[in-house]
């Protein structure tokens, strides 16, 4: 039991929505009956739909249950080559934004009070806070802009999706065309780009109409629908670090690949726990292990440092991992043989050169 003292979440997003509907049913089996509370206006991406992609596991079985679409197989392409990669107990999903948001209130409406308004700090209670935390200056950003389109004939493989092909123009960053296949001729096409400065819609979408004509042979579709999107590639600090930060403001955002709802889903799915149990909560861990958040650390500055030697590092890390431990891997669930190839797979004199400019920014972080 979490006791009596009032349960506030501030911020209507991924983390505070997913919150509230972990608490919602926990309050309707009696483990919580203090009062909960949800402050700020609902996400956009609630009522605008965007993909949220994860490789199933465990604790996403709901987000899996309603996703729009799975895959067992998936790829990554360079100029030099392509390894497609399947796993049967860890397949892609692509989610809904806007089912997912809106299921989450559906489920809270009735348990938990909802206010449009900016939060007011109360001196009783907890407060996780989901607000959007700042952004260093000269941070690494995942930006990118996608159109779900429909093509005029099948052109689409849909049992494999592409995660990243890197064959388009890669003067301004790091940049990949991430590519859903729903079916033969609909898909979600990404032109997204690692680097410090984002692009006009201009550039994303010139990368994708180029890339549909090179590769599939498509010169005319249909745009069923748009979505947009930045993603810092780095340690965030909270936005109040005398609040329960949660969400993107809790750290759950992978920084080396901008990866965040699994994250999130298992950092609410340990909060619910701990509260139904009737522990105390001062501090929310951080979902991602020591050891991932170390190597993401090393693997950025690697980027920033060489970023012209990122699809050949993406491509031996997939090479050198099966499907099944790729999923582990971007997951959070890695162990250690996992560990000892990706290192092998990586190019040492990079990799070794970058460790102490890694070590050095964290401790400027302090
Ligand atoms: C377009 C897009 C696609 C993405 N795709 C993926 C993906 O495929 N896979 C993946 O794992 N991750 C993905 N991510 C990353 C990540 O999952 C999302 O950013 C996720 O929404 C983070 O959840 P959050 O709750 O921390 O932040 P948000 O969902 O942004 O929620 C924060 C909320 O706080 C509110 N807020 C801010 N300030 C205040 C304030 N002062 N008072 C009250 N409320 C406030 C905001 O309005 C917002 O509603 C994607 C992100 C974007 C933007």
């Amino acid at each position: 039991m979490s006791g009596q003292a009032q349960i506030s979440i501030w911020g209507a997003g991924c983390a505070g929505l997913s919150l509230a509907r972990k608490l919602s049913a926990q309050i309707s089996s009696g483990d919580i009956k203090a009062p909960v509370s949800l402050h700020g206006p609902l996400s956009p991406a609630a009522t605008d739909s965007h993909i949220w992609g994860f490789w199933q596991t465990d604790w996403l079985s709901e987000p899996a249950s309603l996703s729009k679409q799975s895959w067992k197989s998936w790829q990554i392409i360079t100029q030099q080559g392509r390894v497609t990669q399947t796993s049967q107990s860890h397949p892609y999903h692509a989610l809904d934004s806007a089912i997912w948001l809106q299921d989450c209130a559906d489920r809270s409406e009735g348990k938990i009070s909802r206010s449009e308004d900016a939060p007011a700090r109360s001196k009783q209670g907890l407060i996780f806070d989901s607000r959007t935390p700042e952004v260093p200056e000269n941070s690494l950003l995942q930006h990118f802009t996608g159109i779900e389109i429909k093509v005029p004939r099948p052109v689409f493989d849909a049992s494999v999706l592409t995660l990243m092909d890197f064959r388009c123009d890669q003067s301004r960053g790091i940049h990949f065309i991430y590519l859903l296949p729903f079916s033969e001729d609909t898909a979600l096409v990404e032109s997204t780009l690692f680097s410090e400065q984002t692009e006009d819609r201009a550039f994303y979408m010139a990368a994708i109409e180029r890339y549909l004509r090179e590769v599939y042979q498509v010169e005319t579709y249909e745009i069923i629908r748009e979505e947009t999107g930045c993603i810092p590639m780095n340690f965030l600090k909270p936005c109040d670090p005398a609040l329960l930060a949660i969400g993107a403001n809790g750290g759950c955002v992978r920084p080396s690949s901008g990866y965040a709802f699994a994250f999130i889903q298992k950092q609410v799915q340990w909060i619910s726990q701990q509260l139904a149990s009737g522990h105390v909560l001062d501090k929310i861990q951080t979902p991602h292990r020591r050891l991932d958040s170390w190597l993401d650390r090393v693997f950025l500055s690697v980027l920033k440092a060489h970023p012209e030697a990122a699809p050949e590092i993406f491509l031996s890390m997939a090479k050198a991992l099966t499907g099944d431990e790729l999923a582990k891997f971007m997951s959070g669930l890695a162990h250690l043989p996992i560990y000892v190839k990706l290192i092998s797979a990586m190019p040492k004199k990079m990799f070794i050169n970058q460790i102490l400019p890694a070590q050095r920014q964290k401790w400027q972080e302090g």
